[in-house]
């Protein structure tokens, strides 16, 4: 670029804009980089809207329609590193239960003109589309590693953002754990880290909005919850959040309404 400037630019796509919130909360930190760094495209932001090249291009949402699958190809054209934020850019989002359902009958349900409706079938993450240079999960995002990736890709090195378990999280901030204390169900064992384990810290279960760890146990932690008392139902349903569609958490789901399934063949 003629200015030097390593140029950055965020689109949207089905979302909430919750992690876009958070990158706007780092306001303090991107003035401090204002001099080194031109936004060429946010429009939650500013009403600048310049072509690319980027280096840089953040992206937040899932794809769930066809011109938003058209649309992504051409952002990674454009881009040097793309960056995908959340769960819904991840995983596909809470609005990939419909990939459990028919989506016509949702759309049925929701809107009074369903035929104005134009949307695919299933909600799904952006790589599933291109090809993806970082995911940084979470529902939303955590502030401090999204600077983390922002700082390290215009720097031109890895992110460095630690791929474990919420757990560890409650043993480095001293959290008593909810399971071991008080027999709480919590998803940490299998969630990835990035909250700073709040949940626990608060005396509640993780949800896992950040999503599943790597290699996660979920079969372990199925056995851990039904010892809690949850049944396969209950259990089910705690996997089918923010992170549904993440292919761990979507079979674990998938293996309990399996045996839901069998057992009520067997009594019929
Ligand atoms: S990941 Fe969560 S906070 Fe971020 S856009 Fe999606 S629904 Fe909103
Ligand atoms: S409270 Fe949950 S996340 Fe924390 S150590 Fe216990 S099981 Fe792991």
């Amino acid at each position: 670029m003629a200015s030097g400037r390593k140029r950055l630019a965020v689109f949207k796509f089905a979302s909430c804009d919750g992690c876009q919130l958070t990158l706007l909360d780092c306001e303090d930190e991107l003035l401090a980089l204002a001099g080194t760094v031109e936004i060429a495209h946010f429009t939650e932001a500013t009403r600048t809207s310049l072509p690319g090249p980027y280096d840089l291009a953040l992206v937040e949402g899932s794809i769930t329609t066809a011109e938003d699958a058209e649309r992504i190809r051409r952002v990674r054209a454009d881009s040097r590193f793309l960056v995908v934020l959340g769960a819904c850019a991840t995983a596909g989002g809470i609005q990939a239960l419909r990939d459990f359902g028919d989506v016509r009958e949702f759309t049925e349900a929701v809107y009074a003109r369903p035929e104005y409706i134009s949307t695919l079938e299933r909600s799904t993450p952006i790589a599933d589309h291109v090809p993806v240079d970082f995911e940084l999960r979470g529902c939303p995002i955590d502030r401090g590693q999204l600077l983390e990736v922002v700082t390290a890709y215009l720097a031109g090195r890895k992110p460095r953002i630690p791929d474990r378990s919420v757990c560890f999280e409650c043993k480095a901030r001293g959290t008593v754990c909810v399971t071991v204390a008080d027999g709480t169900p919590c998803l940490g064992p299998v969630t990835h880290a990035g909250c700073g384990a709040i949940c626990p810290a608060f005396r509640r279960g993780c949800y896992g909005c950040f999503g599943p760890v790597r290699d996660p146990n979920t079969a372990a932690q199925i056995r851990l919850l039904r010892t809690q008392g949850e049944s396969p139902e209950q259990i089910a349903r705690v996997f089918r959040t923010f992170n549904a569609a993440s292919p761990a958490f979507r079979a674990a789901a998938r293996s309990l309404e399996e045996e839901e399934e069998g057992g009520h063949d067997a009594s019929s």
